[in-house]
């Protein structure tokens, strides 16, 4: 009858992960955190979890203490869990459908160097999966002039800091990071003038060396996540919803899943169904195992234990039959019966659909190791308009570079296997170099496109260049006096290259209008060169009807012969590719053609913007 009795809907942790670039502090960060729970022992420490560890709500409340007056912290999570792995390839593997496995993230950056590569890059993942975070802004120890005070909160040890290190912190806080952020779309502020949390990232000032800010941190993380995460939160008894994170073999035990529970109470005996290599995977919980408690995980060897079930949030290892094929990315969902396994099957063969597929089109072919990495990887090619052939799971086979060729012989930029993180088999090797097949590798997946992304800009250049090759291009020279090395069949003359190129191949025109022949060949000493640019001394042969002396004089300006439809393509295709010298060159050429009443050179003094008298 009474209100009272209508209990509040139990809480469940949040799931907190940590992003950032590298040697930004995300390792240190989270030993940080792990050891200063650990140290307010008398309150509970921290719980250990497979790939993740909880710090519980009471320890949260005993390290904010001090915070008190300033954030009043009553807690209605029953603490925060976070996982163990920072950075971006394991984040892809907490998926859920639509978003992240993930409630909230740490973006980690270092004070002293703001944004780099991969902190963007992280800003992207959390804002394509949805998760919201906060900023830790890390090393506040390396500010010019700061005293640390170990294990202080922030708020107290910036008080006490000098004016200038006070200053120069802020200048580094809004000139780095703040900045950066309202560049990328997001309002952000120090999280002490934070008046709307929903709409203003927080950013919190943390060393993971000296502790400063750990509390802070704890209480903001806290105190967001409960307020604003109240629903997702919502603890449910029901069957687990969980994500794979790994997949190991483990003698004795055979192959298990590392996996982290959302949702849901996971019990040994469950049946759960998850996507393996070739399809979803039916199978039944034979045990749960846990780290023993107190067990040092740093240690080598840790001890397990034997867990009947686990409830949601939680990090487990999960031993079960068939289990060799399972892949990490992948849901794991707890069935009531076989009958609901087989109906969850359905939905899970569609979460697979979009990732591992062969289409009947154009594209490069992508191997990763992990549906989330493959994933990401298909979200990063995306975004740079790469179509994608083939993507699935597994080490590079033959038949990858096969398919890989055939998009290759119509385009060659799209002839690749991008691998992330797995093998290339050696008959795949072979089979690649023989096709003429380019097989990227690497286990970061940004620098895996970006390789990719460089070759294919170099391929586009080159493609670029072999069709300018094919035109005649502006150039003008001037036969310098005293340097007729020969008059005739060919002419051998010294000339200075006055503006554009000059190339063997090209037919000349003097500046009276009287065509010469063609550039045999030009020479720069004993070197036969293929290309020669404005402000260059060469040796030029001309084959054709030329005699020095009488077709054309020593001290003369020569021009190449650009035929109209060549100018008409130059400035067309490649007017950013070729100089302003070459255009005005261009220029000259086209004014001299005109003069000798080729009207429609006039069209290319118009694109040029000059004016016709
Ligand atoms: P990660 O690559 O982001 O995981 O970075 P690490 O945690 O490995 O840290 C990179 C380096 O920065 C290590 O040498 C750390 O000792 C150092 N470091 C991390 N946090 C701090 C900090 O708050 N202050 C200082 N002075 N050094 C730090």
């Amino acid at each position: 009858m009474s209100t009272e009795k209508t209990s509040q809907p139990r809480m469940r942790q949040p799931i907190v992960v940590v992003l950032g670039h590298v040697d930004h502090g995300k390792t240190s960060l989270l030993d940080k955190i792990r050891s200063t729970a650990v140290a307010a022992k008398e309150a509970g420490g921290i719980t250990q979890h497979i790939g993740a560890s909880i710090v519980p709500a009471d320890v949260i409340e005993k390290i904010a203490e001090p915070l008190k007056k300033v954030i009043p912290v009553k807690l209605t999570i029953p603490g925060l869990l976070f996982i163990d792995t920072p950075g971006h390839e394991l984040f892809s593997n907490l998926r859920r459908r639509g978003g992240s496995v993930a409630d909230f993230a740490i973006l980690v950056v270092d004070v002293t160097k703001g944004f780099q590569n991969q902190t963007y890059e992280s800003l992207e993942l959390l804002k394509a999966r949805k998760v919201p975070f906060l900023v830790a802004a890390n090393k506040i120890d390396r500010i010019p002039g700061w005293e640390p005070r170990t294990d202080t909160p922030f708020i107290e040890s910036y008080r006490l800091q000098s004016e200038q290190a006070r200053r120069a912190l802020e200048e580094a806080i809004y000139g780095k990071i703040v900045l950066s952020l309202s560049e990328q779309g997001f309002s952000a502020d120090l999280f002490t003038r934070v008046k709307d949390f929903a709409r203003t990232v927080a950013v919190v000032p943390v060393s993971a060396k000296t502790g400063e800010g750990i509390a802070d941190l704890l209480a903001v993380l806290a105190g967001l996540t409960q307020q604003y995460l109240k629903k997702r939160l919502q603890y449910a008894e029901g069957p687990a919803k969980g994500s794979v994170l790994e997949v190991k073999e483990i003698p004795g035990l055979g192959t298990v899943v590392d996996a982290i529970i959302y949702d849901g109470v996971l019990r040994v005996g469950d049946v759960i169904v998850l996507n393996g290599k070739s399809g979803p995977i039916i199978s039944v919980v034979r045990s749960l195992l846990m780290p023993a408690p107190l067990s040092d995980m740093r240690a080598k060897g840790v001890k397990f234990v034997n867990v009947d079930e686990v409830h949601a949030a939680a990090g487990v290892r999960i031993a079960a039959a068939g289990l060799e094929e399972a892949l990490a990315g992948s849901s794991l969902i707890a069935a009531k019966d076989e009958k609901e396994a087989k109906e969850l099957t359905e939905a899970l063969k569609g979460e697979v659909k979009e990732l591992i597929f062969r289409r009947d089109q154009l594209g490069v072919v992508v191997k990763a190791d992990t549906l989330g990495t493959l994933e990401a990887m298909l979200e990063a090619l995306k975004k740079y308009e790469v179509p994608v052939r083939l993507a699935d799971v597994g080490n590079v086979s033959k038949s990858d570079v096969v398919e890989a060729s055939f998009s290759g012989r119509k385009d060659k930029s799209l002839g690749a296997v991008l691998a992330f993180n797995v093998k290339v088999l050696p008959e795949a090797e072979l089979e690649a170099s023989s096709l003429g097949v380019k097989i990227f590798q690497d286990n970061i997946i940004y620098h895996l496109l970006d390789q990719y992304l460089e070759w294919r800009q170099k391929l586009k250049e080159e493609e670029l260049e072999a069709r300018l090759n094919q035109l005649i291009r502006p150039g003008k020279f001037m036969i310098i006096p005293g340097y007729v090395f020969r008059r005739s069949d060919p002419a051998i003359v010294g000339v200075e290259v006055l503006g554009g190129v000059i190339r063997p191949g090209y037919p000349l025109i003097t500046a009276k209008g009287r065509e010469i022949g063609k550039i045999l060949a030009i020479r720069d000493n004993d070197k036969s060169l293929d290309i020669a640019r404005t402000g260059a001394k060469v040796a030029v042969s001309i084959e054709g009807k030329i005699m020095i002396g009488r077709h054309v004089d020593e001290g003369e300006t020569v021009y190449t012969d650009v035929p109209f439809d060549h100018a008409t393509r130059l400035l067309n295709e490649f007017r950013s590719y070729i100089s302003d010298d070459e255009v005005l060159t261009l220029k000259e050429i086209a004014e001299l053609k005109k003069k000798l009443g080729l009207k429609e050179y006039a069209l290319i003094l118009n694109r040029l913007g000059v004016t016709q008298g």
